[in-house]
């Protein structure tokens, strides 16, 4: 695809976007001109649908309506509530029907997923991490390590870029593989790394990882919502993943986790049991019945009652992902995300660096942008001009343009704010 440099060239890419009805859909943040902010933080907070609003007050009518009988007389039943994502939620991550549960948040999600995939013996105790990792799920790993009494120090591999470079090769995470492959338990990765915005080659990584008998989970943190997934088919033991980023369902929102059919058939797998993870044919005979049945599936690993207020925003934006497609949503990313980064290119002075990789197919909607000079000055230009992005220590700003609700010309307007900056 070659791009154009002027304004009108981005408006002619808006009146041919397929998708450019979605972003009507959304409220956008109004800046103090009265016009919309360029918000490139999708890969942070994302936009409200304008759904969300009517699926939870939906709810607190239902409650204030029926009391307790809405558990199976509301207009979505509380009891069943988090089977309206077998679908739609395993569609999202190539996953089969079964294999995707939405609950909790991330962090306790992967703390979960640890207890029944890191089952460290003396000579199999290690687990592998790629840098930069997100410090959430250093700790997890961390404590779990220490939980079952090894040492941090000794039993946690960290996968780093190579000296001078900025992104992980596949390669040098197999050469560690096959260095101490017999040694390792699990191996966590990112599926699309918070802060190069890299996109891991995930099949590559699980088929050797169980080459050498390890288990593997994803962090779809910056994955889900963002790019293609077929978790499934690739054979991964478990992902996890937030709600709040590209998949826009509000802050602190109901988190995913996928468990794989050859392990979700598994009741003997140990794990931290709850009563929603129980059979839901002996889940009321409560006291009558105190051994624990899991559930098949990813279901079985729920521990608690879906909370339902949290719940519905999480529903009505899966229905909209459901609704434009994720293959649709990829095609107009990569378009949005080669526009920004052609303008960048053509930007004559060297004090910015795209650290993200420039193959479409190595990196998702977000570009990390590695300022030379002053980085902190060039931050606060953009948020004076209303461009709402982020700022990594020490010097890279993070953008996302997402399909659903950016547009070319957003793009385009960052691009003449970033390139007039001294
Ligand atoms: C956003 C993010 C988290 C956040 O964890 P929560 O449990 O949702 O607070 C964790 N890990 C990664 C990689 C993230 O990007």
């Amino acid at each position: 695809m070659t791009f154009q440099s002027d304004e009108s060239f981005a408006q002619k890419l808006d009146a041919e976007d397929p998708l450019r009805h979605y972003r009507d859909r959304f409220h956008l943040p109004i800046g103090p001109d009265g016009q919309p902010v360029i918000y490139f933080a999708g890969n942070s907070l994302g936009l409200q649908p304008k759904t969300a609003r009517e699926a939870v007050v939906q709810e607190l009518e239902d409650w204030a309506r029926l009391g307790v009988d809405a558990h199976f007389e509301g207009r979505t039943p509380w009891y069943p509530y988090h089977e309206v994502f077998r679908e739609t939620g395993a569609r999202l991550v190539g996953a089969n029907p079964g294999e995707v549960v939405m609950m909790n948040s991330l962090t306790v999600n992967l703390h979960l997923m640890m207890v029944s995939f890191y089952r460290p013996t003396r000579e199999r105790h290690k687990i592998v991490i790629d840098w930069p990792c997100f410090p959430s799920d250093i700790y997890a790993v961390k404590t779990q390590i220490a939980t079952h009494g090894y040492d941090p120090a000794d039993a946690l591999i960290i996968a780093k870029p190579r000296e001078g470079e900025h992104t992980i090769r596949a390669e040098d995470v197999e050469a560690t593989l096959d260095r101490e492959g017999a040694q390792i338990a699990l191996v966590l990765t990112a599926g699309v790394n918070f802060f190069t915005g890299q996109v891991m080659d995930m099949p590559r990584l699980i088929t050797a990882a169980r080459q050498h008998g390890c288990r593997i989970g994803l962090d779809l943190a910056h994955a889900a919502g963002n790019i293609p997934l077929s978790l499934h088919d690739w054979g991964v033991d478990f992902a996890v993943w937030c709600s709040y980023k590209y998949l826009n369902s509000g802050p602190g929102a109901v988190a995913g986790c996928f468990v794989h059919e050859r392990h979700g058939k598994n009741p003997d797998l140990p794990r931290f049991a709850g009563w929603w993870g129980n059979d839901p044919d002996t889940r009321f005979k409560m006291h009558l019945l105190p051994d624990f049945t899991p559930r098949a599936g990813a279901d079985g690993w729920q521990i608690s009652n879906p909370p339902i207020m949290a719940m519905a925003p999480l529903k009505a934006s899966i229905e909209l992902f459901d609704e434009a497609g994720m293959t649709a949503l990829r095609a107009k990313s990569e378009k949005l995300t080669g526009y920004l980064q052609d303008l960048i290119d053509r930007m004559p002075s060297d004090q910015y660096e795209v650290i993200t990789p420039s193959d479409p197919a190595k990196r998702g909607c977000q570009l990390s942008i590695l300022a030379h000079d002053d980085p902190k000055s060039l931050f606060r230009r953009l948020q004076s001009h209303r461009v709402i992005g982020d700022f990594r220590e020490p010097n890279v700003i993070r953008v996302a343009p997402v399909p659903l609700y950016n547009t070319f010309h957003d793009v385009w307007r960052f691009a003449q704010i970033l390139s007039a900056h001294r």
